[in-house]
């Protein structure tokens, strides 16, 4: 079997071209343009890069965009305050604090001082909260992108084993409630796990979240099974690739998402319909 390519790159401006004329039908209502604030502490060249890239996904489906480039000197009470200042005002969504944050600053604090109906990352416990309970409000971006994936492809969850190697807070965890939603079977593993190849042999759908390139071994995976490749990692070559053995597990699997292409253009794609959302929560509040 020769998987079939789940092509993140088209569907992500699938959604990017329908949030645009959700935008020009909001003017067309007399509503404002929806706005979200990014900020990038310190000189991290890759964090550079993806506020730029969020920055240029905004203008281009018509919400304003408000750059917070700070040195990495910034004090945590700074940022506090700039962020408390973000919430207070009333053009701004949705409020993004792009991570890692230098060392002297508490991210979780950061992260729970942005208004719940401003986190369109998702990652305040609130929002984490709802989707634990499956009141889902404002959802982690990435996990959600892999739902959307599921879905445009036609791949059902209901009743399948999915196993997600990766526990981390914006994304295996997150991960493992979307799928639950959606009442998959779900095994989370991570470094403890006593046997990853059986846990990942009896997925029906497998999502690879670690950061470690080609860790899940292309002959784990089950004939015919669904795989979702989280990971994006840069080999000494400069090539990027997952965390999954690709040339070996696409012979095996029925879909496979490709590193880049897949998942990675679906985050952005969800930040903006997550700020799209942020707004709509804040028309009805007005
Ligand atoms: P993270 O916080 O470092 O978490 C990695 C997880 O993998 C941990 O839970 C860890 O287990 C587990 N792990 C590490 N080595 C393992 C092993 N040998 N066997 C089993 N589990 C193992 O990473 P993250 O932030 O979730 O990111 C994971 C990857 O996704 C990275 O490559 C990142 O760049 C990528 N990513 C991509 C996007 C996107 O837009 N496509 C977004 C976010 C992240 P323990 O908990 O036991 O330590």
């Amino acid at each position: 079997m020769t998987a079939q390519l789940i092509n993140g790159k088209e569907v992500s401006l699938k959604i990017q071209d329908r949030i645009r004329k959700q935008v020009a039908e909001r003017q067309t209502k007399g509503l404002r343009q929806p706005g979200l604030a990014v900020i990038l502490v310190g000189d991290d060249p890759a964090s550079a890069v993806y506020v730029r890239n969020k920055n240029i996904a905004c203008e281009k489906v018509g919400f304003a965009s408000f750059s917070h480039i700070l040195p990495a000197s910034t004090s945590e009470e700074e940022l506090l305050s700039l962020v408390n200042e973000l919430n207070n005002n009333p053009a701004v969504d949705g409020i993004l604090v792009q991570l890692p944050l230098p060392k002297h600053i508490n991210g979780q604090k950061v992260i729970e001082t942005i208004r719940p109906d401003k986190d369109v990352d998702g990652f305040h416990p609130y929002n984490v909260g709802r989707l634990a309970v499956k009141m889902p409000l404002l959802r982690p971006c990435t996990p959600k992108g892999v739902m959307t994936l599921l879905e445009e492809y036609g791949i059902e969850v209901k009743g399948k084993n999915v196993t997600i190697v990766g526990q981390s807070n914006i994304v295996g965890r997150p991960q493992a409630l979307e799928m639950l939603m959606q009442r998959g079977t779900v095994t989370i593993c991570h470094t403890a796990t006593r046997d990853l190849p059986a846990e990942v042999n009896r997925a029906d759908i497998i999502v690879a979240a670690v950061g470690r390139p080609n860790c899940i071994k292309g002959e784990w995976i089950k004939e015919g099974a669904v795989v979702i490749d989280v990971g994006i990692n840069r080999l000494e070559n400069g090539k990027l690739c997952g965390d999954v053995e690709f040339d070996v597990a696409k012979e095996r699997a029925a879909y496979i998402t490709p590193v880049p292409g897949g998942v990675g253009p679906m985050t952005i794609a969800t930040l903006l319909e997550n700020t799209l959302q942020a707004a709509q929560l804040h028309d009805k509040a007005a």
